[in-house]
């Protein structure tokens, strides 16, 4: 979808609010919020119904409320209504943010692993990790997209004979850790796909939570898919919104929130990649290590709550199904 596609006029909803305050008045003007079809199939979003819808009721009108809402969880949080796909059965957001207010947000933000203790997250990157292994050792050339502070990568390059990193991270405040991640190995460190040289051929890929963060995942899987070797591997990882946790959360499961403009299930997951020339040889479930005074602040904050006894809350390590799902699957 380029600028030119968007009319302000054929958006419906809350979004009509355009830019106001600007000058506007020779070239029409882009609201902040844009309209969009399905992104794994293309089918049109005009008769989609609406599954599940925000539970705040939001006037986008500028970056400012964007950055409110775009990090952390709060009781009422807002996220664009999830529309269901007729035809490949995609739950997505037939209107999402302007691609320059998402570059904004994603540049200025706090490493995500805020609160988690380190040891605890690599245990839940490491089954990402082995969950590849399964089907290939960890060698060649390690593409990931948003490593955050790098910690599969690491993994990748201790277990495994890795020849070469190429890291997109579009938060700068990771860079420098992870230029530094891998002494020895050659690591080049980018802030978007774009910037992944096109004769590159990656034998190890991995995509964790970022596929639900995509604004158009299906021409960024078909861009990476080109920059593989046959017979490389991919590993994905995304919220499963099929899962149990979601159908007992409703539309308070945290997953529905501004940055997932689609969200997936084992079937819609694995009709995107296969429509991008992989192979898809598993889906499963995947656990994540926690501690339990980082879920239990997750889950009071949902709440509105910060009480000060949290803090004497003991770090123990809590290993439990969020409803997360891995896909390995193979470039043919
Ligand atoms: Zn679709």
């Amino acid at each position: 979808m380029t600028e030119n596609d968007i009319h302000p006029e054929d958006q419906t909803g809350r979004d009509d609010h355009v830019d106001q305050g600007s000058t506007q008045d020779q070239a029409e003007p882009m609201g902040p919020v844009v309209p969009r079809d399905c992104p794994s199939c293309g089918s049109p979003s005009a008769d989609c119904r609406v599954e599940v819808r925000s539970k705040v009721d939001l006037a986008i009108d500028s970056g400012d409320v964007i950055d409110e809402y775009w990090g952390g969880f709060r009781r009422d949080d807002f996220f664009f209504d999830y529309v269901r796909c007729g035809s490949c059965g995609l739950l997505y957001n037939a209107e999402y943010l302007r691609h320059d207010l998402i570059a904004h947000a994603y540049s200025d933000m706090e490493d995500n692993t805020s609160g988690v203790p380190q040891h605890l997250l690599r245990k839940t990157q490491s089954r990402y990790v082995a969950a590849m292994e399964k089907f290939a050792p960890m060698d060649g050339v390690y593409l990931e997209i948003g490593p955050d502070i790098g910690l599969a990568a690491k993994l990748a390059v201790e277990r495994g004979s890795i020849s070469k990193l190429v890291l997109v991270e579009p938060n700068r405040t990771t860079h420098d850790t992870l230029r530094l991640l891998a002494p020895g190995i050659d690591t080049v460190v980018l802030d978007s796909i774009d910037e992944v040289e096109p004769g590159i051929q990656v034998d190890r890929l991995f995509l964790v939570h970022v596929l639900d963060h995509l604004t158009n995942p299906r021409d960024d899987l078909i861009g990476l898919r080109k920059r593989m070797a046959a017979g490389g591997i991919l590993a994905v990882v995304v919220h499963n919104e099929a899962s149990f946790l979601r159908r007992v959360l409703g539309r308070k499961w945290p997953p529905f929130r501004l940055q997932h403009p689609q969200l997936f299930s084992r079937r819609t997951l694995t009709t995107l990649i296969e429509s991008s020339d992989f192979k898809v040889l598993k889906v499963r479930s995947t656990f994540n290590t926690f501690s339990v005074r980082h879920l239990l602040a997750t889950g009071l904050s949902m709440l509105g709550l910060e009480p000060r006894w949290l803090s004497r809350v003991p770090e123990l390590a809590l290993t439990v199904p969020l409803g997360n799902i891995v896909a390995v699957a193979e470039a043919v």
